[in-house]
């Protein structure tokens, strides 16, 4: 049996993984059954990007938000109808909690009734086999994957199928989706599929759609990677026009979706993951009077969504503002500005600003200056001590980069006078060696093999005293010569300064100790002392 735990794991970000913990570990507490359900199975084993995590539990998931929120999630909408959750898991990770549960359609174009329900039975109520599928997060059965539909066959086959004949009659919004799912993947409809497919379209089913999955489709364009490709499919079969009547691939602004598109790749590259939605629906909607827009953003169930797509311009503005102000006056001011500005904002902005000074500190921010990165005085900070392993090391390598950035610390005399202040002092020798048993009657020190082992060759040498003895224990002695302490390569630690000032927030500000009055100078080298030999050690010692 595949270990789909295992390829789960490998195809999550990290941040979703510890969505999914956070999400299982709170149904689990509550006493509900969690599954992994739907598009995320079908992106995990498909090789798909996965955009969100699809949860479903067996119990009322709207009793988990206070402990979801505990645990640093944003309820973005709470659906009482359908007892569904939709959330922001911390990293900005998309996430819905539904109850499993059955639908009985009992008129077209009306609401399903819902009950709850197993999850097999849930699994019946889904649009496509691919989407069918459940992977248990459960203690006893975690792993195991239910896919009543073999819909891991028709992933195989690149094929979408329904699930049942009545499928587009039940639910026309399913006949958008189809559209959606074709254009992404490049999928076709099996063929029976696109029978039904067709004869819905033919009988005009889609003006059965309801206004909740019109937004909630509005919504799902919004979070796709090429939506400029998705609302031309859509167009093409003449759904567009079902989501909104006065929208036409004429009304979107290619050409700034295309940029945003590229410049959110680019911040996915250097580790940002800004939401993109607020500011795809509004490229997509540009050229829609405010009253077309108006009546979109109604439609739209995420209340989140539609307010950061609505303050998108006001926050962009506030935000070009202080990159033109005194609080940007320099790189590393600005660096703290960009750093701290919401990731969406500074998306949004570097595609949108038609002030060459803004776009210029955006580029810079995304490029130029993080190459300062690599001047960080490594070397430097290592003959001092200053490695990863001292507490303030992320606070000492992100100052001297903002030092760098505005071009100070040129000089090597620079970087040192700067940097001694914070350098450790260096650790304190090893007690003296016990002598203990017999090597200590014989007056040999005790100190180790290393030493007896190096007495012995000198012995067969016929050298009592020999030089390599006194190298040998001079090297075991840290602290009794810096320079030759066993460091941890910089390029190997694990919180590179690199790595650090990449995305983390700084630490809070410490006064510098040459400001504080304390003054960490190192010590004064010791002098290394010379080790006498011990006695040499007879054969039968050396057994033992
Ligand atoms: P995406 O990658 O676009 O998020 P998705 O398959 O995850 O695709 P969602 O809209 O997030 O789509 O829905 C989650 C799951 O809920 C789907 O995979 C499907 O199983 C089920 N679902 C959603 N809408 C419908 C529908 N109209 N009819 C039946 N099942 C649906």
């Amino acid at each position: 049996m595949a270990d789909y735990i295992y390829t789960m794991e490998i195809r999550l970000t990290p941040d979703q993984q510890k969505g999914v913990t956070l999400v299982q570990d709170i149904a689990r507490a509550a006493g509900m059954n969690v599954y992994l359900t739907g598009g995320t199975i079908r992106d995990i084993i498909s090789g798909y990007t996965i955009r969100d995590l699809d949860f479903t539990v067996q119990g009322n998931p709207l009793r988990l938000q206070k402990e979801l929120e505990r645990a640093g999630a944003a309820i973005s909408d709470a659906d009482d109808d359908f007892n569904s959750l939709y959330l922001i898991l911390p990293g900005n990770v998309r996430a819905e909690i539904s109850m499993a549960r059955t639908e009985r359609y009992e008129k077209t174009g009306k609401p399903p009734v819902i009950a709850p329900a197993s999850m097999v039975e849930d699994l019946r109520r889904r649009d496509f086999t691919v989407n069918a599928m459940a992977l248990s997060l459960n203690p006893g059965s975690r792993g195991l994957l239910m896919d009543p539909f073999n819909g891991v066959a028709d992933i195989e086959a690149k094929l979408l199928r329904i699930l049942h004949n009545y499928a587009f009659v039940e639910d026309p919004s399913r006949l958008i989706r189809a559209t959606r799912f074709v254009a992404r993947f490049h999928w076709p409809l099996e063929e029976r599929t696109q029978a039904r497919f067709n004869s819905a379209k033919e009988n005009n089913y889609i003006e059965y759609i309801t206004n909740r999955a019109i937004g909630y489709e509005i919504e799902q364009i919004a979070y796709e990677d090429d939506p400029l490709h998705i609302v031309r499919a859509l167009e093409k079969e003449e759904w567009l026009k079902v989501l909104h009547p006065h929208w036409t691939t004429a009304k979107v602004d290619a050409a700034g979706l295309s940029a945003l598109m590229k410049s959110r790749q680019q911040m996915n590259e250097l580790g940002y993951s800004p939401d993109p939605a607020p500011a795809v629906l509004y490229f997509l909607t540009d050229r829609l009077g405010d009253k077309d827009v108006a009546d979109i953003r109604k439609l739209i169930p995420r209340k989140d969504l539609i307010e950061s797509w609505r303050d998108l311009d006001n926050n962009a503005k506030e935000l070009a503002k202080k990159l033109t102000g005194k609080e940007a006056a320099t790189p590393s001011r600005t660096w703290k500005v960009l750093s701290e500005a919401r990731p969406e904002m500074v998306l949004f902005l570097s595609v949108t600003s038609r002030q060459q000074a803004v776009q210029q500190k955006i580029k810079n921010f995304f490029t130029k200056w993080r190459q300062v990165q690599q001047r960080i005085p490594l070397p430097e900070m290592t003959e001092l001590l200053i490695t990863p392993q001292l507490l303030s090391y992320p606070k000492i390598a992100h100052d001297v980069f903002m030092l760098l950035l505005d071009g100070k610390l040129r000089s090597r005399n620079e970087i040192l006078k700067f940097l001694k202040p914070f350098a450790p002092p260096p650790p304190p020798p090893p007690p003296p060696p016990t002598k203990r048993g017999r090597a200590a009657k014989a007056g040999g020190g005790g100190n180790g093999a290393a030493a007896a082992a190096a007495l012995v060759k000198g012995k067969k040498k016929g050298k009592t005293e020999n030089a390599p003895v006194v190298a040998t224990v001079a090297q075991s002695q840290p602290g009794k010569a810096p320079a030759a302490q066993p460091q941890k390569s910089p390029g190997t630690a694990k919180s590179h300064p690199a790595a650090v000032l990449a995305k983390a927030p700084p630490p809070p500000a410490k006064a510098h100790p040459a400001a504080s009055g304390k003054n960490h100078k190192p010590k004064a080298k010791p002098e290394a002392k010379s080790k006498k030999p011990g006695k040499p050690v007879s054969k039968s010692k050396r057994r033992r």
